[in-house]
């Protein structure tokens, strides 16, 4: 279940923008989510600029905040990385 602390909230509406399912809406001034229809996608977490949004859906300690130092990754690795990639060809005969 994902849910919104609303002594964080600063009511920024951008988890409201970025939600693909639009489930979550303005309550009293705060953010607020419909979990019936979430698709668990985390957009939500990873938006909101105060870390006013969490679930119990993942362990939140694996959420990691954007750091450009350990996040980046070179084009050239990036393109050997892919390029190294082999998918599984050795088929079993029964249905998937
Ligand atoms: S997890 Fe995804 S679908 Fe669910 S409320 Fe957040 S943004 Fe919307
Ligand atoms: S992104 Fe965060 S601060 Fe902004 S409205 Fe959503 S929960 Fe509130």
């Amino acid at each position: 279940m994902f849910k919104v602390d609303r002594e964080k909230c600063i009511a920024c509406t951008q988890c409201i923008q970025d939600c693909p399912v639009r489930v979550i809406s303005l309550k009293d001034g705060k953010a607020d989510i419909n979990n019936e229809g979430c698709i668990k996608c985390a957009h939500c977490i990873a938006v909101c600029p105060v870390d006013a949004v969490s679930s119990d859906d993942y362990n939140m300690d694996e959420v990691k905040p954007y750091n450009k130092e350990t996040f980046t990754v070179e084009a050239e690795n990036l393109l050997n990385f892919i390029k190294f990639r082999r998918s599984v060809r050795r088929f079993k005969n029964k249905p998937v």
